[in-house]
């Protein structure tokens, strides 16, 4: 898809930065769209690193139709940016702001009967009635009611619901190994989730959503779809499956800042931990682990530099690495691909640094420059 970049400040130009492709995101999307009943695009995290705000509107042009996040204060920022969209926050503290997320309209999803008090008090002091989505836990002993407290749940709802406190809008699960089709605690928390569903019937509410499904139970366990499926990852081109066709949307690129041709045996970077093995050519790069470059892959990791890989030597400090060039005729301003178009996987870095993409895209840090490559034809949007 042909892309529009948005112009820089040339300071900002000059060092490292993180591209973000909305193109990309757009087709993710609607890969998506094709394949659930409806989409809550899923912008946590600032959109896993892309960018709330851009994703959630990407997402809702290409057919989302709902938003979710985790805190109200993400929440609060969307609808600030002027997303008017439904939109669910799932993860608050019993003492919270309720009246100002009930009064922007933010659907909360309430895990225990105290949430569940505490909202109706709110909801009573705004006049307004809170939009509610009921929250069972499926498997994960993580948030959620217990099958414990879930009929008490259900019935605190229903009653603040005839009191005209409550608009029970949705009822939620989620599934705890959606990215081993199969397993049998995903059969488990969907017979769980399906208990819930006729608790809550039997208590009088009748919502209009039920939502279980993830980016894997999305694109693997059609059992589980319900009527909307909550997607994050997917939506940035994390593929539990490696077959969706999804696409990575972000590079991480940087200039090189510092070149030295060196004899065999030249120690690099904190502790000595490498040295030279031949004569070479060393490129330094600015960017570390404040900026998202775990220094668990030291040893391990590897950028791309004018079309070749060429691996980052010594430890990876807080503001920089080191590179091997080799014989590359190597020069000041010079851009690597640290991962990305024409560089490493984020799966190759998740591989490198023991952990998941998730953690590689929402990892870079906040002086990293953000350029952000708009889809054509899609609705200007204004900076975030
Ligand atoms: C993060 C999250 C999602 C999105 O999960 P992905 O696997 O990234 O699609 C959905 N539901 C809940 C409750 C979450 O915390």
């Amino acid at each position: 898809m042909t892309a529009v970049a948005v112009p820089l400040p040339s300071a900002a130009r000059a060092g490292a930065r993180l591209e973000v492709d909305l193109g990309t995101i757009a087709a993710n999307v609607r890969i998506f769209v094709a394949r659930v009943p409806a989409l809550m695009a899923v912008v946590k995290a600032d959109g896993f690193g892309h960018g709330a705000v851009d994703v959630a509107r990407t997402a809702l042009a290409n057919g989302a139709t709902w938003l979710g996040v985790t805190s109200i204060d993400e929440a609060l920022a969307l609808r600030s940016a002027g997303l008017v969209a439904p939109l669910l926050s799932w993860l608050n503290p019993v003492a919270t702001d309720w009246a100002t997320a009930i009064d922007r309209r933010v659907a909360l999803a309430l895990p225990t009967p105290e949430h569940a008090a505490a909202v109706r008090r709110a909801a009573a002091q705004v006049a307004k009635p809170a939009l509610v989505h009921l929250h069972l836990d499926c498997g994960m002993a993580r948030e959620g009611a217990s099958a414990d407290d879930w009929p008490r749940l259900c019935r605190s709802a229903a009653e603040a619901e005839s009191a005209g406190l409550f608009r029970v809008e949705g009822l939620m699960g989620h599934l705890p190994c959606a990215d081993q089709p199969g397993h049998p605690a995903d059969a488990e928390g969907r017979r769980r989730f399906a208990w819930g569903v006729d608790v809550a019937r039997a208590s009088g509410l009748s919502p209009a959503v039920r939502h279980l499904a993830a980016t894997a139970a999305a694109l693997d366990d059609p059992l589980s779809h319900h009527t909307l499926c909550r997607v994050g990852a997917g939506l940035v081109g994390i593929d539990p499956t490696g077959r969706a066709g999804l696409q990575p949307a972000l590079t991480l690129i940087a200039p090189v800042v510092a070149v030295r041709d060196v004899p065999a045996g030249t120690a690099v970077g904190y502790g000595h931990t490498w040295l030279a093995p031949r004569a070479t050519r060393l490129a330094t790069l600015p960017l570390g682990y404040a900026d998202g470059l775990q220094r668990g892959a030291s040893g391990r990791a590897a950028v791309t530099l004018r079309g070749r890989r060429v691996p980052i030597v010594g430890r990876i400090s807080m503001d920089q690495i080191v590179v091997d060039a080799g014989d590359l005729p190597v020069s000041l301003g010079d851009e690597a691909v640290v991962w990305g178009a024409g560089g490493p996987s984020t799966a190759e870095w998740a591989g490198w640094c023991d952990t998941v993409e998730h953690e590689i895209v929402t990892g870079v840090g906040r002086r990293v420059a953000r350029v952000v490559r708009r889809a054509t034809g899609e609705p200007l949007v204004s900076a975030a």
